[in-house]
């Protein structure tokens, strides 16, 4: 087998390499599962076999970007295996926009693993979050009209775009819908998108192996940069500093930036008033929470997508009026109601879905404020409600104060930073502390857990 490209096989040496072919496939769905294999893997193809080597392709570099490094050994050695003779496998980048090029600049040695490439620092993209499946209503539709905006055109028109809101309303899914969408229209633009926390991991890393100057290269020769959940950094100077730096840079060299944090910029507390300031420079789109109306059309597009379990409009609706949390939880109770039909086999009623999730409506039923929870556990423990904000320190109210928050973490939507300033303008960390002390005298103090079970039942 050699020097020979696949287009010049007569048709049955032809089959014969694309049996061989489709048995790495097979072995590959073995060895990484069928979910993995269907968004990574599944547009690999074979391109050729030259000087005993097997060049395989991707259609984007985007995808090859994600596969070398956590696949390519694996497809290397089943492909050693199942093509034998072969001394290695590359692969090739095979887009539509350069079908014909085959510069030796787009192949990347799978075995070489060892030099630098940029795309070891990416978190994976997640294929069906795409701008298709993102359901607009009057909630998100400012910033899914940015998000938009900044995937179509390549001169960058604002700098950063900053996206904010509660969890689960759909900040990750429009950022990798930008990164897909300038992928598939300009395959030769990097787009690196990564969660703050890797960013950090990979600065710190490179600290420790004192390659600062690789990491700085790495990130500021990107055409795109995306951070998701910047609150991550918070309180972490050296990162900060880091990353504002590179967001300079990046800003300097007319590159795009996209963050999306939790709150808006001027509510990050723990980071600097210079990136701050930074971070509000461009356009601020907040992701608000979701109403009645786009809760139904959301789960609407879920259902019409599969095909396997058909749902009820009665029952649509009665999930979107009670399930107002935010959408990550409305999709999470809609899969188990799949999960259940699959089991059981039988179709669904109202009465069946309402026992199936009784636990989520039950939790986003009760709606409970801040304020009740702390009326009812002053009241249970015997103190002003006023103590609740007051600076006292002493053990009679500081307890039922961290009590108070800990169930107010658990039992409402707000975020740490909400809390804090509910609890007579506290800082979050203050609540972080609170949590954990709670969850751990939960764990180690029989008493305490009793008083606990007792107050969570009446908010949940
Ligand atoms: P966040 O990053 O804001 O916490 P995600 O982007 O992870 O939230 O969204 C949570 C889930 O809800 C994802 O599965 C996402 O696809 C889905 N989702 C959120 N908003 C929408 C929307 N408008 N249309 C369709 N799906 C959505
Ligand atoms: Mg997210």
């Amino acid at each position: 087998m050699h020097n020979f490209g696949i287009d010049k096989l007569d048709s049955e040496q032809e089959t014969t390499l694309n049996k061989l072919f489709m048995k790495v496939q097979v072995s590959l769905v073995e060895e990484v599962g069928q979910s993995a294999f269907k968004s990574w893997l599944v547009s690999l193809r074979l391109n050729k076999i030259e000087n005993n080597i097997l060049y395989l392709s991707l259609p984007s570099s985007f995808l090859s970007d994600w596969v070398i490094p956590h696949y390519g050994n694996k497809i290397d050695t089943i492909c050693k295996r199942v093509f034998v003779g072969i001394k290695k496998t590359k692969i090739v980048v095979n887009s539509k926009f350069k079908e014909k090029s085959n510069n030796l600049h787009d192949f990347v040695d799978l075995t070489n693993k060892g030099t630098f490439n940029y795309s070891n620092a990416h978190s994976p993209l997640d294929p069906r979050f795409s701008f298709h499946n993102f359901i607009v209503g009057k909630s998100n539709e400012f910033a899914f009209a940015a998000a938009k905006k900044v995937a179509e055109i390549n001169k960058v028109s604002f700098n950063p775009l900053f996206l904010f809101g509660g969890v689960g309303l759909g900040k990750t899914h429009l950022m990798h819908a930008v990164a897909w969408d300038i992928q598939e229209r300009n395959p030769e633009r990097k787009v690196v998108y990564l969660s703050a926390e890797k960013f950090m991991y990979e600065f710190v890393k490179s600290l420790r192996h004192k390659d600062i100057m690789a990491f700085k290269e790495k990130f500021r020769s990107v055409d795109v940069l995306m951070i998701d959940d910047i609150q991550f950094i918070a309180g972490k100077d050296s990162t900060q500093e880091e990353f504002f730096h590179t967001f300079n840079s990046l800003v300097d060299q007319k590159k795009q930036i996209i963050i999306s944090g939790d709150r808006s910029p001027s509510d990050l507390e723990g980071v600097g008033e210079r990136l701050r300031s930074r971070l509000s420079f461009g356009v601020v789109g907040e992701l608000h929470k979701t109403d009645y109306e786009l809760r139904v059309r959301i789960l609407k597009s879920k259902v019409s997508e599969n095909k396997k379990v058909k749902v009820d409009n009665d029952i649509i609706e009665h999930l979107a009026k009670h399930i107002t949390s935010n959408v990550r939880e409305l999709e999470g109770a809609y899969r188990r109601l799949c999960a259940h039909v699959e089991l059981v086999n039988r179709p669904l009623t109202l009465d069946t879905v309402k026992q199936i999730l009784h636990d989520i409506f039950k939790a986003n039923n009760k709606n409970v404020t801040i304020e009740e929870i702390q009326k009812k556990v002053s009241e249970y423990f015997n103190i002003r409600q006023s103590d609740m904000l007051s600076t006292r320190r002493s053990r009679v109210v500081a307890r039922p104060r961290q009590i108070a928050m800990y169930l107010s973490k658990i039992c409402t939507t707000k975020s740490l930073p909400e809390i804090g300033k509910l609890f007579g303008g506290r800082d979050h960390t203050t609540v972080i502390h609170a949590v954990k002390k709670v969850e751990n005298l939960y764990k180690t103090d029989i008493s305490f857990s009793e008083h606990i079970k007792v107050l969570k039942k009446s908010f949940i």
